[in-house]
């Protein structure tokens, strides 16, 4: 079976089907076998089934079929149905969805792989244009995946494993390190890419991790979001806005050992997991009063 992951081969594959790449479904297509064999090789799917978003001409589908028990990959480009079934023929434990991702029942998915296949993962080349609502439907599905691994533009790479006090540290960051434990694990140069995108790339894992968890996991994000809404301001600022009160603003403060001049990019997930106990405790207080 010939790699599809490489120069030559994706030429071949495009021209045979008169293809251009979509830059508005983010089509850009690996080129690099070593990549997408580590890729495959780190998604940790030898014992499952891999969710695959956006096989394009199935570069990253091919490796993983050949490691995964099964392989179900969302397509959205209805044009690359023929290719994908010319590209990956051979290979008889791939089934490709044409449908858009963001449109699926993630939930019931993924409880019908759990029963079938038992473990199931993310693997994926992300169309970038929609990393965020991607990882968020994920994050969000009432059925959590083992993990997930998937490449996206550095710079939100940066953002989703920033740590507290850096410049990328941001919501993003602490909603999906309170879900999961996040390394950035392969840097990925925009060199091995047909058609050469204007950005590098680097590939993120998620791993399940024990974690405290919060009682409402909307009230928490959302006041996460609250907390850094405008980056320049303190964090009391923040939370006086979100509020509307800035005398509960401060009494929160205060009994998180805060002070007024603190800001929301050096709270650690620990400290935003207090703010939101606090919060909710004076939230609720002042409902019953
Ligand atoms: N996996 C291939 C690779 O690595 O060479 C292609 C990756 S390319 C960056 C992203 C792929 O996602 C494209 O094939 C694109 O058509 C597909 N796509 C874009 N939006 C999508 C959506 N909402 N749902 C499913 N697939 C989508």
């Amino acid at each position: 079976m010939k790699i599809i992951a490489s120069i030559s081969r994706t030429n071949e594959i495009l021209e045979k089907f008169n293809l251009r790449a979509k830059k508005g479904y983010g089509q850009n297509f690996l080129t690099d076998p070593r990549i997408v064999e580590n890729i495959a090789d780190k998604a940790d799917c030898n014992d499952a089934c891999v969710i695959e978003i956006g096989p394009g001409i199935g570069a990253l589908t091919q490796m993983l079929a050949l490691r995964a028990k099964h392989v179900l990959a969302y397509e959205i480009d209805t044009k690359l149905l023929d290719v994908l079934a010319y590209s990956l023929e051979g290979l008889d434990n791939i089934e490709i969805i044409n449908e858009d991702f963001l449109n699926c029942d993630l939930a019931k998915v993924v409880k019908e792989l759990k029963a079938k296949y038992g473990r199931v993962v993310v693997c994926a080349n992300l169309p970038y244009y929609i990393t965020t609502p991607i990882l968020f439907k994920l994050f969000e599905s009432e059925q959590q995946v083992d993990k997930i691994t998937v490449m996206m533009q550095k710079e939100v790479a940066d953002r989703f494993s920033a740590k507290v006090n850096t410049k990328d540290y941001n919501a993003l960051s602490v909603m999906s390190q309170y879900l999961y434990d996040v390394k950035t694990i392969i840097k990925v140069s925009r060199n091995v890419f047909n058609p050469k995108p204007n950005v590098d790339s680097a590939v993120v894992q998620f791993s399940n991790h024990d974690k405290i968890e919060v009682n409402d996991q909307n009230a928490f994000f959302a006041l996460i979001k609250a907390c850094f809404k405008q980056r320049r301001k303190t964090l009391y600022n923040n939370l006086r806005e979100y509020l509307k009160d800035g005398i509960v603003a401060e009494n929160i403060l205060n009994k998180c050992g805060l002070t007024n001049n603190t800001r929301a990019q050096e709270l650690t997930l620990e400290q935003f997991i207090k703010l939101y106990e606090v919060y909710d405790y004076e939230r609720k207080s002042l409902c019953e009063d």
